[in-house]
């Protein structure tokens, strides 16, 4: 039976992505010289300017896409599937296979039940697209069986659902429910790291981490202000210092190549 929810407008993918003032940057008028890397480590109490810095920039990035769902939709729902699509995949095709499941289904009960390889064949081609049509399913089985056709809004309850990890767990009670709570994909565990803020080998730990050093007022936002920013100036391999708007107070810890 086709879902009566509104369908996201994300027919554009990446591009279409805004948030209220969130457009994509023109790089080559804000470029400036690189400077030499002398900052010291980011501390808890130096943290506070740096975020201020990248709220103030953050109009000029695109918003990461399960974001830009949840805001758009307002969904827990709609923004724990679309976490679950996101893993190890590119946010247009998120995007793009968001918006297909959804316009077909965007309630556990009608996911649940489509055919498992109806489902596969929506969402494709997210990574692992048919491990992920299991656990969707599983998911939307489990939400009616045990809690009602309600996402939960605590993390450990969230965790017990299958396929549910501690990144998925936190961006739906941030985003979704506004409560606290670290979500630490690559971008946040490669920056947090760059800056010395935390020294950590995993996102795991740098969520642990993050817990006893970021202020707590910090960490709903964290993640949405990390991941822009990674996805559009400390980029992985080659981040552009030149243009970084925080070039200043990085001391750039394990780079080895920018531009
Ligand atoms: S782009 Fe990343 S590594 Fe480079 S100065 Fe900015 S925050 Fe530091």
């Amino acid at each position: 039976m086709p879902s009566r929810e509104p369908a996201l407008s994300l027919s554009k993918g990446i591009g279409a992505q805004r948030l209220k003032g969130y457009t994509r940057m023109n790089s080559t008028k804000t470029a400036v010289t690189p400077r030499p890397a002398r900052a010291g480590v980011v501390t808890a109490r130096r943290i506070g300017p740096i975020l201020k810095i990248l709220r103030r920039a953050a109009p000029n990035w695109n918003a990461p896409v399960v974001t830009f769902i949840g805001v758009q939709t307002g969904d827990p729902f709609r923004t724990l599937i679309s976490c679950v699509l996101s893993l190890r995949t590119r946010d247009e095709t998120t995007a793009a296979a968001a918006r297909r499941l959804f316009d077909r289904a965007a309630t556990p009960a009608a996911i649940a039940a489509i055919a498992p390889r109806d489902l596969a064949r929506l969402i494709y081609p997210v990574g692992f697209y048919r491990t992920k049509a299991k656990v969707i399913a599983g998911i939307c089985r489990d939400l009616i069986e045990k809690h009602g056709g309600r996402v939960p809004d605590e993390i450990e309850v969230l965790l017990e659902l299958k396929g549910v990890g501690r990144k998925t767990a936190n961006l739906v009670v941030t985003e979704a429910y506004g409560k606290p709570g670290i979500c630490v994909d690559t971008h946040v565990h490669r920056i947090s790291n760059r800056w010395g803020l935390v020294k950590t080998t995993t996102p795991e730990k740098t969520e642990m981490a993050l817990r006893e050093v970021l202020p707590r007022r910090y960490w709903i936002e964290y993640n949405r202000l990390l991941v822009a920013f990674g996805q559009t100036i400390c980029n992985p391999a080659s981040p552009r210092c030149s243009i970084c708007p925080i070039s200043a107070r990085c001391p750039r810890i394990g780079v080895t190549r920018f531009r």
